[in-house]
């Protein structure tokens, strides 16, 4: 595989069709079919406050949201079984396709182009993996993600800052209270005086009951000042 081919995918990742020359050329779309592009299921979060992704995180409170610090979340792509983007996402997650990551979030900006979402941010966080499971995985999607965006905006990405202490075992098959439990005191910040008064945006890639974003947002209150913002590739 040529550079080349990792930066533009010559396949679309959601049909299998070719991408021709023309179309990249025409239509500005490098990564997937103009047809997969119109029918992505968009939630247009970018331009809806409280939106469902918002209420996931603070069970639609405002002083919730407050006392978590959190400006806005939003997803860009609503998470459909059956639907492509399933298959989409667990290939980026588990079969060794982190690039589909890296894609995904540069679609949200550019389909987001006219929104502030991205703006006043200083710095992404993307959701840390514990070392253990990176070992395994040998990549965190959430850094593809997070790079996505930091390609467009030029918005740092921080690894060293936030880490996840804590194994945490899969969670396909855990009822909600188990989740809590599992993901409670999973993540710990690290010289969080050097994060002070910064707008962090933390990116993951699919949020669902929205307890491992809670729970890293938690220890991430650890940062004086700092104000947080969410962004998800995906919300179920
Ligand atoms: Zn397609």
């Amino acid at each position: 595989m040529s550079l080349f081919d990792i930066l533009y995918p010559r396949t679309c990742p959601f049909c299998g069709r070719y991408i021709s020359d023309r179309q990249i050329r025409e239509e500005h779309i490098e990564w997937l079919c103009v047809d997969c592009w119109k029918h992505l299921p968009r939630t247009e979060q970018d331009i809806l406050r409280d939106n469902s992704t918002e209420e996931t995180l603070t069970d639609g409170r405002s002083e919730i949201k407050q006392a978590m610090r959190l400006e806005k979340a939003a997803a860009y792509l609503f998470f459909e079984k059956e639907h492509p983007i399933q298959w989409v996402i667990h290939r980026m997650k588990y079969r060794d396709q982190p690039m589909l990551g890296f894609w995904l979030a540069r679609q949200a900006l550019l389909d987001w182009r006219n929104e502030t979402f991205f703006e006043d941010l200083d710095l992404i966080v993307p959701m840390p993996l514990h070392p253990k499971r990176l070992r395994e995985r040998g990549y965190n999607q959430a850094e593809y993600i997070a790079l996505g965006i930091s390609e467009l905006t030029g918005i740092p990405v921080d690894t060293t800052h936030v880490l996840r202490v804590r194994n945490t075992p899969k969670q396909a098959r855990q009822t909600g209270d188990e989740r809590k439990t599992n993901v409670a005191n999973a993540f710990a910040v690290v010289h969080p005086e050097e994060l002070k008064d910064k707008h962090i945006l933390v990116v993951d890639d699919l949020i669902t009951t929205g307890e491992t974003m809670r729970s890293c947002l938690k220890a991430m209150k650890r940062i004086k000042g700092a104000r947080f913002s969410v962004f998800a590739l995906c919300k179920a």
